[in-house]
């Protein structure tokens, strides 16, 4: 996809959008409905912005600027995580509620997409401020969230805690305003506590969804033995690690893993679950490494996040930041695969860079859906208020995962696209026909 940096993620989501409709309007008899649908998809049905003011510690009011952006919700309730971060815009909440449109239909959950913000830097206020503003924000979007209608998630600097306090505020905020309660109030949020109506399973789900993806993806690549594929992986957070744990489990090669600091690379293969724990005595990866065979590294060598993306293995598994790949490094990718498992990870321009290289990729939307797919299933328990093992959503997300996968990949043999054109085309269409179909 070629799209230009300099436009605004709002911009870029109705870029890719445009081009994705040009790619499917031959499939559509009706050319000025399909034109009327997809120019509603062009903007978000609803964007909620206010300013919360919060009692701060010292006394003093501050104001805080919020936002809900509500982009689609043909095919179920808006669905979007919460981010609390200084650089929060207007048009990151629209873009990101539009791609969170693509993310749920491309797994075919019954979800529609939505994404908040607050403006605030979350590491400058105490605990209680915190809780302030967390709650300050349920209560700002209480009359436009619900189990059927909007419902928020963890996203950058928020956590199940967050969750619980924003559960617990709108719940108050129910009782108190008498309105009627239509649903089990807790499947107004997931990403929630596993104390408070959060799912077994969670915790891993998006690593362990990406790993169902590589089992697919490497079949489609002809590799065979999997004690021969080599995956090289940024970042050993919560999506690499869990990634990591799942491949090395199932026989896979992990030869690098990194975090901010640096990262490690072992030829022979790593263990996922030494190295971390080895990380979590030390403080970083780079002081795991040794050569006298008392520690866990053994024969490794340290390399920086740039030598690790640019490894001469089969899959490369970006799990960390946003823009990593980029016009400067992407011609020297040498893996066959990427699966991004960050947001983002990969710019437009690099993006045809690996195409034209024959770089097969699996986009962010698809390989890290295991998260809102899980966080789907959390609602599905919260609703009928029955809980299920941690097996049985294993065994509900995996089908999810690979469906996704294949519906993706026959499209990108039809159409002979690129993965992720190939994703957004998948999730267009099945939001498009649910729009026609319920004559919008
Ligand atoms: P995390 O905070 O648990 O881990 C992030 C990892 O990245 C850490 O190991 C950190 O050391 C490393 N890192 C930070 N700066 C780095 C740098 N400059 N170079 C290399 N590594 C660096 O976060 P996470 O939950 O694992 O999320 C990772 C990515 O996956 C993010 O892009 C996130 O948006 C995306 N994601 C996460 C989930 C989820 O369920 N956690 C779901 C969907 C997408």
């Amino acid at each position: 996809m070629k799209l230009k940096g300099t436009m605004d993620p709002h911009q870029q989501a109705i870029a890719q959008l445009e081009q994705v409709a040009c790619l499917l309007k031959d499939q559509y008899q009706d050319s000025k409905k399909f034109q009327a649908v997809i120019k509603q998809l062009k903007t978000p049905d609803r964007v909620i912005k206010g300013e919360l003011k919060v009692t701060m510690d010292d006394g003093l009011i501050q104001k805080f600027k919020a936002f809900r952006s509500q982009h689609n919700n043909a095919r179920g309730p808006y669905k979007g995580g919460i981010r609390f971060h200084p650089g929060v815009t207007e048009e990151e909440v629209m873009a990101l509620s539009t791609w969170m449109t693509w993310k749920c239909a491309v797994t075919n959950i019954p979800y529609g997409g939505s994404k908040g913000g607050i403006i605030v830097d979350p590491k400058k206020l105490s605990e209680a401020e915190l809780q302030r503003l967390s709650r300050a924000y349920a209560e700002f979007l209480a009359d436009h969230i619900g189990p059927w209608v909007d419902v928020p998630a963890p996203d950058v600097n928020t956590t199940p805690q967050i969750m619980a306090w924003m559960v617990d505020a709108y719940e108050k905020y129910l009782k108190t305003n008498h309105q009627p309660i239509q649903a089990n109030p807790l499947a107004t949020f997931t990403g929630k506590p596993l104390g408070l109506g959060g799912s077994a399973g969670r915790e891993e789900a998006t690593g362990l969804g990406g790993f169902f993806i590589l089992e697919k993806l490497v079949k489609k690549l002809g590799l065979n033995r999997k004690q021969d594929i080599t995956i090289a992986i940024q970042g050993f957070g919560n999506v690499g690690y869990w990634f990591a744990h799942h491949a090395d489990q199932a026989g896979y090669k992990v030869v690098a893993v990194s975090d901010s600091k640096g990262g490690v690379y072992v030829e022979s293969g790593l263990d996922p679950a030494e190295t971390l724990h080895c990380k979590q005595k030390k403080g970083q990866l780079k002081d795991c490494l040794c050569a006298d065979g008392k520690c866990n590294l053994i024969n490794g060598r340290m390399i920086t996040n740039k030598e690790l993306l640019e490894l001469e293995v089969d899959i490369l598994v970006p799990a960390a930041l946003e823009n990593v790949i980029t016009l400067d490094n992407a011609a020297k990718i040498r893996a066959k695969a990427i699966l991004e498992l960050a947001n983002g990870p990969t710019t437009p321009e690099a993006d045809q860079i690996l195409f034209d290289k024959g770089v097969t990729l699996v986009p962010d939307v698809l390989a890290n859906a295991g998260g809102v797919t899980t966080s789907y299933f959390e609602w599905v328990q919260n609703l009928q208020g029955y809980y299920w093992t941690k097996e049985e959503v294993i065994s509900k997300l995996q089908p999810l995962m690979e469906d996704a996968f294949a519906q993706m990949w026959q499209m990108k043999e039809n159409k002979q696209v690129s993965g992720r054109m190939a994703t957004y085309m998948t999730a267009v269409k099945r939001v498009v026909d649910t729009m026609i179909l319920r004559g919008i």
